[in-house]
């Protein structure tokens, strides 16, 4: 095989890594010029965008370390069975890829992942040596989010929290059994085991440095998983289910879902086509009610057809046109875990009524100075000047609140 030049396998792996939502991905363009090689080109070169916890995005160099692999996930385009253009990066190459990029202000950080190569240890061993060698060697102070692999040595995943801001394990499918089919190297209590380790790591470092500053950091950014979504047969609900498990077993600080993409000369036990890429965000919006809003998995079934969650209106609409009873909420006297519940009302204009009311009860012109979304709330809400009346039959409400129907270009061939 011909020698690949760096920016030939920076092209491969960046686009290899592409599937992985675990950091949002969004590429800077506009700046291309020769085929994306000209001087401040970042296109193709696998920098996106994610957020950090304290609400800041950073732009990452976002890799795999090789897309050769042992393993044969039926749902992954790097499985050994595919027939795919493959290259590695050697531990000196993503280190110095790293530093170049941040030394050039492109990156504030690295996400890295990998194809299993070898073992499971050899692999981890070498994502935790670039690791290592960024901090110790380079005293690089950048982001790093590591990709660990569950059947590693546990020894080298307690070793990676110590260089990594971030962990993280994918649990890739909410069933076991369509795991062992499409996955069959996998195991979902190897994974479990493996997060579970993370968890009392991460907590038990959090202790140590509560008592003393000079205790090690590990993983301060805590761990995260992604998974597939539309590759197996579970049902919307049956991943916000499994999503709340892992939140209160792990403490995961985020779960990432990722609409399967169908890819070339896949198993037939593989849908052909990929799921609305609305179904994906509406299992965000299902995720952050359950993480902001307080709302369990059983409210947010309520209105979901068959375990599916309605494609046409989000979670929250969906429960509280089932829950016509609740509503209007009084938004001058409701206590605030009340009105969070309020369709289209988030958490910081939930706030800012609350501080607001003390000093005036609030009429409709001041919510909408307070909030974007009046206009769906107004169903819902009672304020000083307003009442919804007999606007509330559930069917109208329903069809009213839906978006309308994309109109056809008449122009498009
Ligand atoms: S182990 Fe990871 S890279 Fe390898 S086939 Fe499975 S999902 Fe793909």
């Amino acid at each position: 095989m011909p020698k690949l030049e760096t920016i030939d396998k920076l092209a491969i792996l960046a686009d290899a890594a592409k599937y992985d939502a675990s950091c949002a991905s969004s590429g800077a363009g506009g700046r291309t010029s020769r085929g994306g090689r000209g001087v401040g080109a970042t296109d193709g070169a696998g920098i996106c965008h994610a957020y950090t916890p304290d609400g800041r995005c950073v732009s990452l160099l976002k890799i795999l370390m090789t897309n050769y692999c042992m393993f044969d996930c039926a749902y992954c385009v790097n499985r050994i069975s595919s027939n795919v253009r493959r290259a590695r990066f050697t531990v000196e190459e993503v280190v110095a890829l790293t530093l170049d990029f941040y030394k050039r202000n492109y990156i504030e950080g690295l996400f890295l992942s990998s194809g299993i190569i070898r073992s499971p240890d050899y692999t981890m061993g070498e994502l935790v040596r670039i690791a290592q060698r960024l901090r110790c060697d380079h005293d690089f102070r950048g982001y790093i989010h590591l990709k660990t692999i569950p059947d590693a040595d546990p020894a080298l995943l307690d070793e990676a929290g110590l260089y990594a801001d971030r962990l993280s394990i994918n649990i890739e499918l909410a069933n076991a059994d369509a795991l062992s089919q499409l996955a069959p190297e996998k195991s979902l209590p190897a994974i479990r085991k493996s997060m579970g380790r993370l968890r009392l790591k991460i907590e038990d470092a959090k202790g140590e440095r509560a008592k003393s500053r000079k205790a090690p950091r590990y993983a301060p950014s805590g761990q995260s998983t992604q998974m597939i979504v539309g590759a197996d047969s579970a049902r919307d609900i049956d991943i916000v289910g499994t999503s709340a498990l892992l939140y209160a077993n792990y403490s995961l600080k985020r779960v990432y879902y990722s609409a399967f993409s169908p890819i070339p000369d896949s198993s037939a036990a593989l849908p052909l086509k990929a799921p609305p890429l609305m179904r994906e965000h509406r299992l965000y919006q299902a995720d952050w009610l359950l993480r902001y809003y307080g709302f369990t998995v059983d409210e947010i079934a309520t209105g979901a057809q068959g375990g599916m969650l309605d494609l046409a209106l989000d979670p929250k609409t969906t429960w509280a046109l089932a829950n016509r009873a609740l509503f209007p909420v009084d938004v001058n006297r409701a206590p605030y875990e009340m009105l969070i519940r309020i369709p289209g009302l988030g958490v910081r204009a939930a706030q800012r009524i609350v501080a607001t009311r003390r000093f005036h009860r609030l009429r409709l012109a001041d919510l909408s100075r307070l909030t974007t979304s009046i206009r769906k709330m107004t169903p819902f809400i009672c304020a000083a000047d307003w009442r919804p009346g007999a606007l509330t039959d559930e069917a109208d409400l329903a069809a009213r609140l839906k978006p309308p129907a994309r109109q056809l270009d008449l122009f498009a061939v």
